[in-house]
């Protein structure tokens, strides 16, 4: 990818003074500031942009050389590493602006819960892993919101350590190998001039302290497995892969590292009375022919108990009858939907002589057969249509 030019990112003329350097910098960081662009990826590379432009042009002696040989020649520069961490940009901006927009959001949008640590002040070990666990809801559940108990299965802090990893008592020593920095550097050359390659301290995982006497209980890892009890608050309205993250709740990190997440993943269990389709559920009703002609009114059951509906005289079987906000919520608390119940005209299997005999009167009248033109579309509306109404 071709690195635009560092005035150009930050509007200013080759010969702008460090004071006007500053200004745009500070012009172009407010604008694409993470806080205020929230999940604006375009912003996020722009704000990068900025700050990397930023720390070449607002440095004498990289801008001159950037003015001389461009890119190329910071590249193969020993004191100019890139941004290599998020956590860079925001210490320099902090640097020059103070940290006026606080903290957590950061760590929320760019190191997911602040699991990254300042360069060169490595403290503890490598941080915990995220959990996942499922969690089937039944449509009741789910248009009602519930609260959950789970049993989680996963790492916790060590309780006689406290997390360290330390016998209690003993205390942990700088890294030999690093000398406390938590990495280790390689120079290497090339024609541009002296790489310096900067990796992990093997020894002690970059944490520039080992333990010297483990403790027992965790064998020095600073955590140990344990069963835990975690409290759920479900919100109405969740559908199938929906989650729940619960921060922090995941596995502890290593030798006190930050804790993991805990992903709770919605499953929904098929009900054995309703189809869901989005917030609105569909209830099959079966009736007789008699109270399809008459007229009738009916207790059915819903997702929260049972309600009367009124079956009008001349109901067809297949017609759709709408029972209003005793559907599903809206997730975001909105509205409801609502109920469907389709009315299926049901007919007897099995008839004594005397339901014949009774069926065979009623045969005899004229009102009681489609008329011969309506035996095809035995409605104002088509299958179809009727269909692609339902799951609207
Ligand atoms: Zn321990
Ligand atoms: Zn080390």
């Amino acid at each position: 990818m071709v690195k635009r030019d560092y005035y150009e990112i930050l509007g200013v003329s080759r010969t702008a003074n460090p004071d006007e350097i500053k200004k745009a910098y500070r012009k172009a960081a407010m604008k694409y500031h993470p806080d205020r662009n929230p999940n604006n990826k375009e912003a996020e590379e722009k704000f990068k942009e900025a700050a990397e432009a930023y720390e070449v042009l607002g440095d004498q002696t990289k801008r001159q050389r950037y003015d001389q040989y461009g890119h190329e020649g910071l590249r193969a520069g020993t004191d100019f590493r890139g941004f290599s961490n998020v956590n860079d940009i925001f210490s320099s901006f902090n640097d020059i602006f103070g940290s006026s927009f606080g903290g957590s959001i950061f760590e929320d949008v760019f190191t997911g819960g602040g699991r990254s640590r300042t360069r060169g002040k490595p403290q503890t070990g490598a941080p915990g892993s995220d959990l996942k666990i499922r969690l089937r809801l039944t449509l009741e559940e789910i248009a009602t919101g519930v609260e959950k108990k789970l049993r989680v299965k996963r790492w916790k802090t060590c309780e006689t350590c406290g997390g360290s990893g330390a016998k209690p008592g003993s205390s942990k020593v700088t890294c030999k190998v690093c000398n406390g920095t938590g990495e280790v550097r390689h120079v290497s050359k090339s024609v541009f001039g002296q790489f310096v390659n900067v990796s992990t301290c093997p020894n002690c995982n970059g944490e520039g302290r080992v333990v010297k006497e483990p403790c027992e209980t965790c064998g020095g890892d600073g955590r140990v497995q344990g069963e835990t009890t975690i409290k759920v608050n479900v919100p109405a309205g969740v559908a199938e892969g929906n989650y729940i993250p619960l921060r922090g709740q995941g596995n502890a990190g290593l030798r006190g590292g930050p804790p993991g997440d805990l992903l709770v993943i919605i499953e929904e269990e098929p009900h054995p009375l309703f189809t869901r389709n989005g917030q609105d559920i569909l209830l099959d009703l079966l009736i007789s022919f008699p109270e399809a002609g008459l007229g009738t009114e009916i207790e059915i059951p819903t997702l929260t108990g049972r309600a009367r509906l009124k079956i009008d005289a001349g109901t067809q079987s297949g017609k759709i009858l709408r029972m209003r906000d005793r559907g599903i919520p809206e997730l975001s608390g909105g509205r409801r939907g609502d109920q469907l119940v389709r009315v299926n005209v049901w007919v007897p299997t099995r008839l004594s002589a005397r339901d014949k005999e009774l069926l065979k009167e009623l045969e005899k009248s004229e009102n009681i057969k489609p008329k011969e033109g309506d035996r095809s579309a035995n409605s104002d509306r088509s299958f179809f249509e009727k269909m692609k109404n339902m799951f609207m």
